[in-house]
């Protein structure tokens, strides 16, 4: 399933990989849950050599995404609870707070995961394995020869 989306945005939305090649993760722990690593990333993508962070505080913008997508996982518990399992308000009202805490963390990484596609693409040119990709050299380290 998850193959089939490979090259679209979606993709690296849902799995956190490197929005360019999507050949690996930007996160270093994969669980979203250990809480100490949630928001930690890698610099670069080991891969394609993309930088995550573009600018400096490029993920505080991720906050403005982090609304809707907040919303929408109210929503749907607001659907099931008051909706599907016909629970009072106040039944419905705890268990989008419970869901939007126990959320939290995937909640925090759309987010990123969204902003960050809003300013890279895909590239399947980058993205092709077993490829010499030259490494990232610093430009400090490029004139010493
Ligand atoms: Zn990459």
């Amino acid at each position: 399933m998850m193959k089939l989306l490979k090259g679209t945005k979606i993709y690296s939305i849902l799995t956190g990989n490197c929005p360019v090649c999507q050949n690996e993760r930007m996160y270093t722990k994969r669980n979203p849950y250990d809480v100490t690593s949630t928001l930690t990333m890698e610099e670069r993508c080991s891969h394609c050599s993309t930088k995550y962070k573009i600018e400096p505080s490029f993920f505080y913008g991720a906050m403005y995404v982090s609304y809707p997508v907040g919303l929408i996982f109210a929503g749907i518990a607001f659907i099931l609870s008051y909706l599907v399992f016909n629970l009072n308000l106040i039944q419905t009202y705890l268990i989008i707070v419970l869901v939007m805490f126990a959320t939290l963390p995937i909640i925090l990484r759309l987010s990123r995961n969204i902003w960050i596609n809003l300013f890279m693409t895909y590239d399947k040119t980058r993205s092709i394995k077993n490829r010499s990709v030259p490494k990232f050299v610093s430009p400090k380290n490029a004139s010493i020869k």
